[in-house]
């Protein structure tokens, strides 16, 4: 296998105080590969500028000036994150051999890409970089993202555990993942879904190398209110669940009153909160078969890919 060209994208909101660094650290990561012949030098790196609102852009623009190596995008508006992402895999589809996607910071350390590169070249077609301990985070923000993954899970989306975005796409990994066709998207419980072989690749977690976390609480629960509803229809499903409890709570109250007439005593209490219960659980349930359909619906929308190929074997 020739060396592959290998392209880094990094999305960066207001990271003027560390994209210098970041640079500074990825040139000299590139000319080492290079240098040893494990990617092309043809290799770029795209910085994704997403609508920062400091000297994110200058900092892009003069790196580009002095390096080709560099290129640079500027969304016209704050996209987040995943969009910016996506903007950059976008630019990049057709022209790299595997991609490799990884934030402005530097928490992720770059070092496990060579371990991302030698698992691609035994044929990987997703590589995952996962954290192998947490101990740089606070408590609240481990906390927080424990939680986050055993709900995900629960809610029937999978995800690789503690895998944030930093991984690498073969070219058909990554043209299979830009088939998707959905506005809300969640890359982290999407990639599983192309299901070509995955292989993992563990890394040390470390801090900011500059600036502060663009991820505040608010972020945090957006993206996971984000996470479990575009990829996952159980919410919807529990209101069913929810609604046929309440209905058979209403039969046994029925039942209980049937019992007391019979036997002679009063029973217009427990008949009057039968009804309630079950009239409610019949509103809940068929509200839950109308989000059923609404559910489909949704899916619907986001026109996915019916299929993803892996081989096509055929004459010559
Ligand atoms: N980011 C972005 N747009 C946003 C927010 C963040 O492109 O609206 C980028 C940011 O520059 C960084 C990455 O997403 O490269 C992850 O953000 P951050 O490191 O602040 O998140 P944390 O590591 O604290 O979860
Ligand atoms: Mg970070």
């Amino acid at each position: 296998m020739n060396a592959p060209k290998l392209f880094i994208v990094i999305p960066c909101y207001n990271e003027e105080e560390a994209l210098p660094i970041t640079a500074a650290r990825l040139t000299e990561l590139t000319d080492d590969m290079i240098g040893k012949g494990l990617i092309s030098d043809k290799s770029r790196i795209v910085l994704v500028d997403d609508g920062s609102k400091d000297k994110t852009w200058q900092v892009i623009t003069a790196l580009h000036e002095k390096d080709v190596r560099f290129r640079g995008v500027k969304l016209a508006h704050n996209a987040g994150h995943m969009k910016a992402l996506w903007a950059g895999m976008t630019l990049s589809d057709g022209e790299c051999d595997c991609l490799i996607s990884i934030d402005a910071d530097l928490q992720d350390d770059v070092n496990a890409m060579y371990g991302m590169i030698a698992a691609y070249k035994d044929g990987a077609d997703v590589v995952a970089g996962v954290r192998s301990s947490r101990k740089t985070d606070s408590a609240f923000k481990r906390m927080t993202a424990q939680g986050f993954y055993k709900l995900m899970k629960k809610m029937g989306v999978e995800m690789v555990y503690d895998h944030a975005d930093y991984r690498l796409l073969s070219a058909r990994a990554l043209s299979a993942l830009l088939s998707f066709g959905e506005v809300n998207m969640f890359l982290r419980g999407m990639v599983p879904m192309l299901g070509f072989n995955t292989a993992t690749v563990e890394y040390e977690r470390g801090v900011r190398v500059a600036g502060e976390s663009k991820y505040p609480l608010k972020k945090m629960v957006a993206f996971a209110v984000d996470g479990i509803t575009s990829l996952s229809v159980k919410p919807i499903r529990m209101i069913t669940t929810v609604g046929i409890i309440a209905a058979l709570v209403g039969v046994g109250l029925g039942i209980e009153a049937l019992v007391k007439v019979i036997g002679g005593q009063d029973a217009g209490q427990i008949a009057q909160s039968m009804s309630v219960w079950f009239l409610g659980g019949c509103q809940l349930t068929a509200l839950g078969v109308v989000g059923e359909y609404i559910g489909k619906i949704y899916l619907e929308t986001k026109r996915r890919p019916k299929f993803i190929l892996d081989t096509y074997l055929k004459e010559d």
